[in-house]
Order: structure tokens, then sequence, then C-alpha cells
């Protein structure tokens, strides 16, 4: 009798499903963040507050200006597969929000304490719900908050100790919360970003246009933009801007590169290889190119529901892509060789 108990198929309690699914996309205080500032930006923020207490694991909190969140649905928002993002298969064939799968929030509530406060837009109230573990502690209360949404989140991985093992220190935990806000900040010019950690203000982006170099100074460094060829180039229905950044100023690691699709930072082999080779011409060996691009393409042509944390995208013809990508810099490339006169290696190894 025991002996077939133990092999008796059961369904997981849906905790254990949000912690399991937490795994794949949860994997550190800036995991969880990038999830919560691509909700804010989803829902139409154009400024987003971000203060985060010992690098986030104890606290992290977010305060957005968009749209907010129905009292009805607050609730909801933190129940799996549930999204107000896509709702029908054409929808998921032509995505245009950074969410889609209706997973962050409840995967984020089984592994923190967390709470919710939205004022939807039209809403004459705010409104208020916890929970622990997700444990939804309380109906929804009524509490000052202007219209937006602010998600606290307390003690990541309180309760699952084995995860919360592979943190690491504050320090390198931090840069990588840090990583994620200037991604997001060269993703989206034109929407303010504020990060404080330990009450301290460490970066403050206003808004600007967006191809304005005063963004890209502050999350890049000053001689970002001198150094990079600004371009904007069209074909068909695809678009490719952004800086590229001149030979001379290549780095001995590629840790200045970043490619948006559609507005969502991706890494891409299709993409990386195109670039390479756009360089390719003008680049000694072993040096990496900076960049900052941005491609935007009929969503259609484009699935990003590869993985759930979404970096990886599958386009349908890559090979024009490819080509487009390619040809594009390599033309930037030889246009910036006349100007600039030739090939010259910097100081900085
Ligand atoms: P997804 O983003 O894939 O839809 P999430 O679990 O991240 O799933 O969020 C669930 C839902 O909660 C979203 O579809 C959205 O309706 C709502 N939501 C989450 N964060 C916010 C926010 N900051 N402002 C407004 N609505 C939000
Ligand atoms: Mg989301």
């Amino acid at each position: 009798e025991s002996l077939h108990e133990s092999h008796r198929i059961q369904a997981l309690d849906p905790r254990l499903i949000n912690q399991i699914a937490a795994g794949e996309i949860i994997e550190r205080p800036a995991s969880m963040l990038k999830e919560l500032v691509e909700n804010a930006l989803d829902a139409g923020a154009t400024s987003i507050d971000i203060e985060v207490d010992n690098a986030g694991v104890k606290r992290l909190k977010i305060t957005d200006n968009g749209h907010g969140i129905l009292r009805q649905d607050l609730a909801m928002a933190l129940s799996r597969h549930a999204t107000s993002k896509i709702h029908d298969l054409d929808d998921l064939e032509q995505i245009a929000t950074l969410g889609f799968r209706g997973e962050a929030l409840p995967s984020i509530a089984s592994v923190t304490r967390m709470s919710i406060q939205s004022r939807e837009q039209d809403a004459d109230q705010a409104w208020l719900v916890s929970s622990d573990g997700n444990n939804i502690t309380t109906d929804p209360q009524p509490i000052a908050h202007p219209v937006g949404t602010t998600i606290e989140t307390r003690d990541l991985f309180y309760n699952t100790p084995a995860r919360r093992k592979f943190l690491r220190t504050d320090t390198t935990e931090f840069k990588h919360l840090d990583q994620v806000v200037r991604r997001m900040a060269l993703s989206r010019f034109d929407v303010a970003f504020k990060l404080s950690h330990n009450g301290r203000v460490v970066m403050h982006l206003p808004a600007v246009p967006a191809d304005d170099p005063r963004r890209l100074k502050m999350v890049c460094g000053d001689n970002v933009p001198e150094n990079s060829v600004y371009f904007d180039e069209q074909r068909e229905d695809m678009r490719l801007s952004g800086w590229a950044g001149l030979p001379s100023f290549s780095r001995s690691q590629a840790d200045m590169q970043y490619f948006f699709l559609n507005g969502r930072l991706i890494r891409d082999k299709t993409v990386v290889h195109a670039i390479r080779l756009g360089y390719q011409d003008v680049l000694f060996h072993g040096r990496h190119p900076v960049y900052v691009l941005y491609l935007e393409m009929d969503p259609a042509r484009v699935d990003v529901n590869v993985h759930p944390t979404k970096h990886e995208v599958r386009f349908r013809e890559s090979g024009q892509v490819h080509s487009f990508v390619f040809r594009t810099l390599q033309a930037v490339m030889s246009r910036s060789a006349g100007e600039v006169g030739s090939l010259q290696v910097d100081a900085e190894t």
C-alpha cells in the first residue's frame, strides 16, 4: 500500500509551481528588477523610481506613474498565467509589450514578501494588497497613492534557503541591479529613471528625446558619443539606428554592447555575427566594438517567446536581418573611416 503511495501522481501545489517558475526567471534581485521595470514600461510609465536596500535582497521598491491596476485585478495580477497583454494567438504572434507570459508577479510573490499599491488612471482611489510567499494576506485596503503602481518586495528567497545561498555579496548583486537600470535607461530615453541604494541616490536620469546623446553619456560615459557615429538607416520595414563606436574606440572586452530589438535588449547569435562582420575590415582581431543599437521591425516577424527571460529571439527571416545589420554597419564604418582617417589603437589596454 505505502509502496504504491510513493509513486502516485499528484498535481503540484500552485505555490510550488510558482516557486519552480521563479527558478527560471528570478535568479537574483536584478532579474526581479528587470521584470518589474518591464511591467512599469508596459504600463506606459514615463518615470520610474527604484529604491533598494542591501542590493534589493532585503528590500526592493519600484514606483511608476503608469496606468495602474484596477482594484478588482490586484489579486489576479498575482496569479499565474494571468496577463492583460495578450488575449489570443494573434496577439501572441505580434507582441508589442515586453511582458506577456503572466509569470513575473506570481513568481516574485512566491519567493518574497510583496506588496502592491496601485491607483488605476480612472479610479478615484488607490488600493493595497500584500502577499507572503504567494498567500495573499488581506483583501485590498484603501491607501493613498498617485496614479501608477508601487511594488515592494522584502527578503528575497526567505522561504527558499537553497536559492538564497546562490546570492552573491551586496556589491556584486548591486552591480547587476545597476546594469539592469542602465540597459532599461538605454532602451527608453524618454523615461526618467532614479535609483537609490541604502537611502542614497546613485543614478538620476531625466527623460530626454530619443536620440539625445545626454542619456548615452550618463549611462555609458562622456566619451562614448564623441567616439561613435550616430546613424539611422531604414530598409523596407526594418530600421536600424543608434551609436556605432569608432574602431579607434574598441575595447579588449565585449562589455559595452547593447542591441535592442523593438525596445527589448537581446543577445542574438545572428545579430552578433552580423555586427562582427560589419566591423571586420576596420577592427583588429581580438578587439570589441562599442555599440548601442536599436532595430525596429514588425513584431510579427520575430518570435520573442523562445525563453522565459526573453533574451533570445527567433527571426522569421534571419538572413534578411543579418544582411541588413551587416551591410548597414559596414557602410557606416567605411563612411566614418573616410572622415576620421586611418585606423588607430586606443590606450585602454
Ligand atoms: P506579464 O507582464 O507577462 O503580463 P506579470 O506577472 O509581469 O505578467 O504581470 C501581470 C499583470 O499585472 C500584467 O499583465 C499587468 O496587467 C499587471 N501589472 C504588473 N505590473 C504592473 C504595473 N507596474 N502597472 C500596471 N499594471 C501592472
Ligand atoms: Mg511582466
